[in-house]
Parts: structure tokens; C-alpha cells; sequence
């Protein structure tokens, strides 16, 4: 690295050196701004680099909230309002037990970038809480999403801070949490997104990320004069990303024949198909059951319990042609990437956020992999969040086939972006850099017009 990047990192394991998370997002990020570094002296002059990796402002607050048996149970929840260059802050709430400052932080300056490449005017944020919705009841979750409303309602509103889904928030606790909100605020406003159709969400929200994932994919293949058609693909995760991902997959002529969950994976050689889909839907999202179940159903599935395996993630070791990891953040490192390589895969597209370590990119690079990051392969779902705003601005709202135009033509647009950001700054096919330069540039440049702030 040069030294104003180097820097910048040292500083970033100075400051908070047990943030591992941040540290790996900030790291893949400064490794492609060094490229270009050179070339932007009023970058370092304004001091960017340094301004963008501290948040604009971190609010840590206690979620207290009672469980069914009327014991008093204490969460922590947290937002990161990371940069709002380009708009008010935007990005999801996750509750998962993982949950802590490096998380949210990685999440949120990911997110930052992710929002400048959709087009839309959106700054970055991210948010949630170590809140484990797994086995509670739907009274515990609304209590939950109460309680954690009540004290984040005071830092976000439509033009500030604009939160929506992400892992262990879906449909469920957006209602409860935009109940609170307008409770609290007397006011029916736009300010979560993800919200059910039926009082001001935008159709295809809950598809758009899993969907925006194989547009893009698509669009990648385009440009190899190639297609889905025939091609056998690993999904990973079985929630909303993962679902969607398969859909859109089957109805362009792929073949998917793996899911997962946190306790173990499921291979089906024969194909999730539409029928077998929709099983997966009621298991996850109405009886909130677990993957293992599928095998139970679909005798020629066969189920993998999660084991280390000397820290190979048996889901990448099946034969394909293409892989979307849709679950969480590091589920591919080396060992896996080599594993996909072995067994034929030609394609990855980043679902989750930062699925892949630095290692495993480095695998797929060096080999002539297809490879899209999260910053813009999973873009599809906060850019229909933009389009909810938007609906919920004008107060109107837009069929099913216009939000998916729309979604289909921003996805293109940033496989264009960022392919063509890569070979002008000379990194051909390296879409890792020029969704990083593309996505940075814009802010960056927002920054300076805004003086310093
Ligand atoms: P869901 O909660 O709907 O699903 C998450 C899935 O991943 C579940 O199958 C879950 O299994 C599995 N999972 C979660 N944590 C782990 C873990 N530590 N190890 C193994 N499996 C795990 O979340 P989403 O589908 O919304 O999110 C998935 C990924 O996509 C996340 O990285 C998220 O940040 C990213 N993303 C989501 C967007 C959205 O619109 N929802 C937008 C952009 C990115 P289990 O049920 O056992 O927990």
C-alpha cells in the first residue's frame, strides 16, 4: 500500500484493533483506493479517507424487554449513521446474536458505498442487536421490536435515517417496529422500508435483493455471450436473499441444488424446483423451521449437519457451475474458494454481505473466476428501498412491473459502472476494484462540495 492508505489502516488497528470485521471490510476497500490514490491529491488534501472511516455517529443504547414466563430480558442495539453524503442514512437492522460494533460498523461502511453505486440518494448507515428472534414467540419479538423502537425512534425520520431488513428482520418485525415508531411520533411517514404492500411498501421489495443478485450475475454472463440456461448452481442461507435468489435462478433455466442454514446444508441433485421452494418458504418464514427438514421431506435430498471439517464449509464442495453465497459475512475463506474451483465453479456473485475473506478473492481472481462483490451484486434490495422512499415521497405507488424495470435497469447499470471503473483505472475484470473506485469517487466527491463536516 502506498502510505496515505497504509496509514489509514494502521490507524483504523491503532483505534479499534478488535474490530476485526471493519478491519477486513476497510482493508479490501483501501487495497483497491491505492490504486488510484495516486491520481486524486485533492483526496488527500480534504482529508477523506480519514473522514470516511469514522462514523458519523454511533449510537449504542440498552433494549430492555420482558420474555413470556414476565422475566425482564436486556439487549443491546445499536445504529451506526456512517456517512450522509449522498443522502440520509440508509441501510438494514440485523438481529442475530453475533451482533456487535464491528459488524455494524463493517456493515454500515460497506453499505456507504453499496448506496452510491445504485444511483439513488442514499447515505449509509446500519443498525440492530444481539437479539436472538430464533424460538421466541411473536409476543416476545413485537415486545422486543418495542422496546428497541422506543429508544431509536429518537435518532432516525424520513429525511435522516431511513432503516429496513436484514438477517432476522423481515416483514414481521418492520410492522412492529414501524407500529412503535408511528406510536411514538403520531406521524404515518416512510421512514422504515420493507414494509408490507398493503400500507405503503413497494412490491418486490422482499424479492429485490435475491432477484437485483441474478440480474446482475446475468448481466455478467451476457458479456461471455453466455446465460443461466443449463447451469447448475450452490445457494447458501435459506432466508429472504437465499429464496429469491433461487426463484429468479429456476425461472432463467439454472438448476439449484444446495441451501443452508446456521446448523447445516442440504444437497438435492435433482433441483430445488418451484414446489420445492415453496416448502422452503412456510419453513422459514411461517413455521420458522430448520433446513434439515427439507431432507425429511425430499428423499433424494441428502442433509449435512455443520461440522469444522478442518474448516471447510461442506455447501462448496458440490460440482456446479455457479455459487451465490446468501448467508453471512466470511462463509467462503481459502480452503472453500479452492473447493468451488475443484468442483468446476466458473461464477460467484456475492448475496450476504462480505461472504468471501480476502483469501478466497485472491483464489478466485488468480484463477479467472467471475467474481461479484456484495457492494454491488446485492445492491438490489436497498435500491428498491430508494424506489419505497420515493413511492412514499409522492405518496403513490408503482406495479410489480415497473419496480422490477426499474430494478432490472439499475442492476445493469452497475455492472456497467463498475466493469468499465475497473478497465479505466486498470483493472480489467476485477469488479472487487471498480465497485470500490466507482463507489468511492462518488462520495468522495460529495464530501469535498460539502465542505468539512
Ligand atoms: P435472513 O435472516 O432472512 O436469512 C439468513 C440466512 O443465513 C438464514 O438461512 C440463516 O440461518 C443463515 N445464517 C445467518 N447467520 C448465519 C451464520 N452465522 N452461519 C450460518 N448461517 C447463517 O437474512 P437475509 O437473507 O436478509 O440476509 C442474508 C445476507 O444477505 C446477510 O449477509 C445480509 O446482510 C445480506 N443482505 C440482505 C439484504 C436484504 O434485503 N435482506 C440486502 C443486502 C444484503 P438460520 O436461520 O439458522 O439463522
Amino acid at each position: 500500500m502506498r502510505d496515505i492508505t497504509a496509514a489509514i489502516f494502521n490507524k483504523i488497528r491503532q483505534d479499534d484493533p478488535n474490530q476485526a470485521e471493519f478491519q477486513q471490510a476497510a482493508q479490501e476497500f483501501l487495497l483497491s483506493v491505492d490504486k488510484v490514490i495516486d491520481d486524486l491529491p485533492h483526496v488527500a488534501y480534504h482529508k477523506i479517507l480519514d473522514r470516511l472511516i469514522e462514523p458519523e455517529r454511533a449510537i449504542i443504547f440498552r433494549v430492555p424487554w420482558t420474555d413470556d414466563e414476565g422475566t425482564l430480558r436486556v439487549n443491546r442495539g445499536f445504529r451506526v449513521q456512517m456517512n450522509s453524503a449522498l443522502g440520509p442514512y440508509k441501510g438494514g437492522l440485523r438481529f442475530h446474536p453475533s451482533v456487535n460494533l464491528s459488524i455494524i460498523k463493517f456493515l454500515a461502511f460497506e453499505q456507504t458505498f453499496k448506496n452510491s453505486l445504485t444511483g439513488l440518494m442514499m447515505g449509509g448507515g446500519k443498525g440492530g442487536s444481539n437479539f436472538d428472534p430464533k424460538g421466541k414467540s411473536d409476543a416476545e419479538v413485537m415486545r422486543f421490536c418495542q422496546s428497541f423502537m422506543t429508544e431509536l425512534s429518537r435518532h432516525i425520520g424520513p429525511d435522516t435515517d431511513v432503516p429496513a431488513g436484514d438477517i432476522g428482520v423481515g416483514g414481521r418485525e418492520i410492522g412492529y417496529m414501524f407500529g412503535q415508531y408511528k406510536r411514538l411520533r403520531n406521524e404515518f411517514t416512510g421512514t422504515l422500508t420493507g414494509k408490507s404492500p398493503l400500507w405503503g411498501g413497494s412490491y418486490i421489495r422482499p424479492e429485490a435483493t435475491g432477484y437485483g443478485l441474478v440480474y446482475l450475475a446475468a448481466a455478467m454472463l451476457q458479456d461471455k455471450s453466455d446465460s443461466f440456461e443449463g447451469k447448475t448452481c450452490l445457494v447458501s442461507g435459506s432466508g429472504n436473499v437465499a429464496q429469491f435468489t433461487v426463484e429468479k435462478l429456476n425461472a432463467l433455466g439454472a438448476k439449484v441444488v444446495t441451501l443452508s442454514d446456521s446448523s447445516g446444508c442440504i444437497y438435492d441433485p435433482s433441483g430445488i424446483d418451484t414446489e420445492k421452494l415453496a416448502f422452503i418458504k412456510t419453513l422459514k418464514n411461517v413455521t420458522r423451521g430448520r433446513i434439515a427438514a427439507y431432507a425429511g421431506k425430499y428423499k433424494e435430498a441428502e442433509y449435512y449437519p455443520r461440522t469444522e471439517n478442518n474448516g471447510a464449509n461442506k455447501i462448496w464442495t458440490f460440482p456446479a457451475d455457479c455459487a451465490f453465497p446468501c448467508a453471512t459475512q466470511n462463509e467462503i475463506r481459502e480452503i472453500d474458494a479452492k473447493n468451488l474451483l475443484a468442483g468446476g465453479v466458473r461464477l460467484v456473485a456475492e448475496g450476504a454481505n462480505m461472504p468471501t475473506s480476502l483469501e478466497g478473492v485472491d483464489v478466485f481472481h488468480d484463477n479467472g473466476i467471475l467474481f461479484a462483490p456484495a457492494k454491488a451484486a446485492n445492491a438490489g434490495g436497498v435500491a428498491v428501498s430508494g424506489l419505497e422512499m420515493a413511492q412514499n415521497s409522492s405518496r403513490i405507488q408503482w406495479t410489480a412491473e415497473k419496480v422490477d424495470q426499474q430494478l432490472q435497469r439499475i442492476m445493469k447499470g452497475i455492472y456497467a459502472t463498475i466493469s468499465e471503473t475497473a478497465e479505466r483505472h486498470g483493472s480489467k475484470g476485477n469488479l472487487v476494484d471498480g465497485a470500490n473506485i466507482a463507489g468511492f469517487l462518488k462520495v468522495a466527491n460529495a464530501m469535498i462540495d460539502q465542505g468539512y463536516v
